[in-house]
């Protein structure tokens, strides 16, 4: 292929297309993650107007449901729709974590943790691409907010990098190998990630043997020579023909080596025939089914936070019921932005209701007309407020954790009118609970559900479904205490990662602190117990077996969550961390033995020093439970660990040396010999406690300075010898 046709491959002919280029045909990419977003085209269309397709719960209620083989499924199921609409590559599944609750984008991400995200991800990756589709997982990397979203560098130590926001995504490129992955806009510690040689070429590929292509953000790309020279493959959108002759002019005159764009095209055109293997022209998909499917996964995400005296669920009969709030009637369902979709069907809450109930439902739609809420709820023998956020969009961050105050009032009013209050919450990232929650006797997180939200919610409140979701992400108390609090958004074109890899429940455990529900927290209608812990060690990791009972009257789900803990550890970790879980269907009365894997590679920390993974050696506590801070048992397991030894050298301080066996004999005879060429006491001082409380942090070159002559050169090279 000639200079300017590679070029013109590695930029789109569109929105939505690759540019056909000689022999290589051009496909289709859309938006992306819970739905197919196939924009419709000619005029009179608004940008975000798209065929119909089902709008599957958004990530931040998949994610709500730990359930991987369910993220498998709706995986599966897009695809069908992609292929349909002869889509090759669906823009998600996006997993950048959830660092702050005020993230514009949190609904389309899945939670605050990299393992929950990470094996989440890998399933629905796997799904999708099973069914013939690729994926494009995104924001690649460090994009956690929208403030400035195109410009601000996210500024983030290695071990935080790697530990937490890369971590997903090196689990989904190496176990599932999506066909794309997607560089963000932001700059990460100030380059731009669509520039970014270390970060798609290094680690990327390098390290983690990615062989997929790299597309860009649309409109990340901000010269596409150096995008180019960095590992970036595709830039969207095009058309950009200056862009296409400025790279071919740089391999012209040498600036590009050839080879980066000639690999660049090549990536290009594998990807073309990939999805043309696995088109599929014709094909349907059952429009039914699917809206089954989105039901049932939403159902699952739905968290229930607060059942006093087992308000819920309610008896199909309940005389009367009042259904407050405009949001019972007019779903709040997905968030705005480029993962709109146009869905095939919208079910509401109210009629879902209607058709449960069996009894009397009356309905206002509250917020404005407080007076005939309070009055309907008063004489009803439930009422049920929904409540919940007014605008998550892509582009803009949250400002407030608040919900609107026209809901809170309506909440306030009708607890007070009706102590069978039940609060039905929609929203795409965590809203604030306290102190109103203490009022109401029944709470029910109901995130942004997809198209099958309305029923779903109506099925989990009659109990037609036992709730089983649990949070991804902490509800804190306050925003004020949120570990990202004093980092966000940034200022002067920088956002400091400043809480390190204490990130969410880590950050709230590390300090101790209350939160309002914690990480991994959700209840049922029946209850579970734990026994039988077990631990032992296996190829490196761990393998965790524990029995689990339903010991309620109803069947039921329960989400096992292994965390695991290392008290004396060489860098700073945080308390608890989730290491493994299983969401387990479980009968009335039913019990199972639980068998998680903790793999070696998710016991390690990065270690900044040796530039690598370590699994440190040491007795690690295993706690097994219901959620972050609900540990039913709690085991410990000795991990032989990775060999982390660091070499000795001159700089090293006498407590390094003294911590290492063969770096302390050594020492030791060399300050004998040092005292007997009257180098002074150097052993009895390091021997007597106080003087090494005094001498541990200095280097041993400093201290050789004390000795003069009597710790010269040669013998500072025979003991690095000897200690090596
Ligand atoms: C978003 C991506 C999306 C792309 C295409 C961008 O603004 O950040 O998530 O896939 O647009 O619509």
């Amino acid at each position: 292929m000639e200079i300017e046709e590679q070029a013109a491959l590695t930029s789109g002919a569109d929105f939505w297309h690759t540019e056909a280029v000689a022999d290589v045909p051009a496909i289709m990419v859309t938006d992306g993650p819970h739905g197919v977003r196939k924009q419709l085209e000619g005029e009179g269309h608004g940008l975000l107007d798209s065929e119909p397709a089902t709008c599957f719960p958004p990530a931040v209620a998949l994610g709500s449901t730990w359930d991987p083989q369910l993220a498998k499924r709706v995986g599966a199921a897009l695809a069908e729709e992609c292929l349909a609409m002869d889509v090759a590559v669906l823009l998600g599944p996006g997993i950048n974590l959830k660092r702050t609750p005020l993230g514009g984008r949190n609904f389309e991400y899945l939670s605050e943790d990299p393992i929950l995200s990470g094996v989440l991800a890998t399933e629905w990756v796997a799904g999708l691409q099973g069914g013939g589709v690729g994926a494009s997982l995104k924001h690649f990397a460090i994009n956690s907010q929208e403030t400035d979203r195109m410009r601000v560098s996210a500024d983030v130590d290695e071990r935080t990098l790697r530990e937490l926001y890369l971590r997903a995504f090196q689990r989904v490129v190496q176990v599932a190998r999506p066909w794309t992955v997607m560089c963000s806009y932001n700059r990460i510690n100030g380059t731009y990630a669509s520039q970014h040689h270390w970060l798609l070429t290094e680690v990327l590929r390098d390290e983690w043997g990615y062989e997929g292509l790299v597309v860009s953000d649309w409109g990340a790309v901000v010269d596409r020579v150096e995008a180019v020279r960095a590992g970036l493959d595709l830039t969207m959108p095009g058309p950009d023909a200056a862009g296409d002759k400025a790279l071919a002019a740089a391999v012209r005159d040498g600036a590009l080596p050839a080879a980066a764009l000639s690999t660049a095209a090549g990536r290009v055109e594998s990807l073309v025939h990939k999805a043309l293997d696995a088109a599929r022209p014709g094909a349907t998909y059952d429009a039914d089914a699917h809206h089954a499917l989105a039901r049932e996964v939403a159902s699952r995400a739905v968290v229930l936070l607060k059942n006093e005296g087992d308000l819920l669920p309610l008896a199909a009969g309940t005389p009367s019921i009042a259904v407050l709030g405009e949001q019972a009637r007019t779903p709040r369902y997905q968030g705005g932005g480029s993962s709109l979709i146009n869905p095939t069907r919208l079910d509401s809450a109210l009629d879902a209701i209607t058709a449960l109930a069996g009894g009397r439902v009356d309905f206002a739609p509250g917020y404005d007309d407080v007076e005939a809420a309070v009055a309907l709820a008063r004489a009803a023998s439930v009422a049920i407020v929904f409540a919940g956020s007014e605008g998550e969009t892509e582009g803009s961050d949250r400002t407030s954790l608040d919900l609107p105050a026209a809901h809170l009032a309506l909440i306030e009013r009708v607890a007070a009118a009706n102590p069978r209050t039940v609060v039905v919450l929609s929203n795409g990232a965590v809203v604030r609970t306290a102190p109103w929650d203490a009022a109401v006797p029944a709470l029910v997180e109901g995130w942004l559900l997809g198209q099958a939200g309305g029923a779903a919610l109506a099925d989990v409140l009659f109990g037609v479904v036992n709730p089983s979701g649990r949070l991804a992400e902490t509800i804190p108390l306050r925003l004020a205490d949120h570990p990202s609090h004093l980092d966000f958004p940034g200022e002067q074109g920088h956002v400091r990662y400043g809480e390190g890899v204490h990130v969410g429940y880590r950050g709230f455990d590390a300090r101790e602190q209350d939160v309002a529900y914690p990480f991994g927290f959700g209840l049922s209608y029946t209850t579970f117990a734990y026994s039988g812990l077990a631990v032992s060690t296996l190829d490196g990791g761990l393998e965790v077996r524990v029995t689990v009972a339903n010991t309620g009257a109803r069947d039921g789900r329960e989400v096992v969550q292994v965390y695991t803990s290392l008290g004396a550890s060489r860098v700073r970790r945080a308390p608890r961390e989730l290491k493994a879980f299983a969401s387990v269907p479980l009968a009335a009365g039913a019990s199972t033995e639980v068998v998680l894997r903790v793999e070696a590679g998710d016991l390690a920390y990065w270690d900044v020093e040796l530039g690598r993974w370590v699994v440190e050696a040491g007795e690690y506590t295993v706690a097994v439970g219901s959620s972050s801070r609900d540990l039913r048992a709690t085991a410990t397991v000795t991990v032989a660990g990775d060999d982390e030894r660091r070499e000795l050298t001159a700089e090293s301080t006498l407590a390094e040396w003294f911590a290492d066996p063969r770096g302390a004999a050594a020492l030791t005879e060399t300050f004998a010999a040092v005292a007997a060429a009257g180098g002074g006491a150097m052993a009895a001082s390091a021997a007597d406690p106080e003087m090494f409380a005094l001498m541990a942090n200095m280097p041993l070159d400093r201290i050789a300075a004390f000795a003069g002559d009597a710790f010269g050169p040669e013998a500072m090279a025979a003991l690095l010898k000897a200690a090596n």
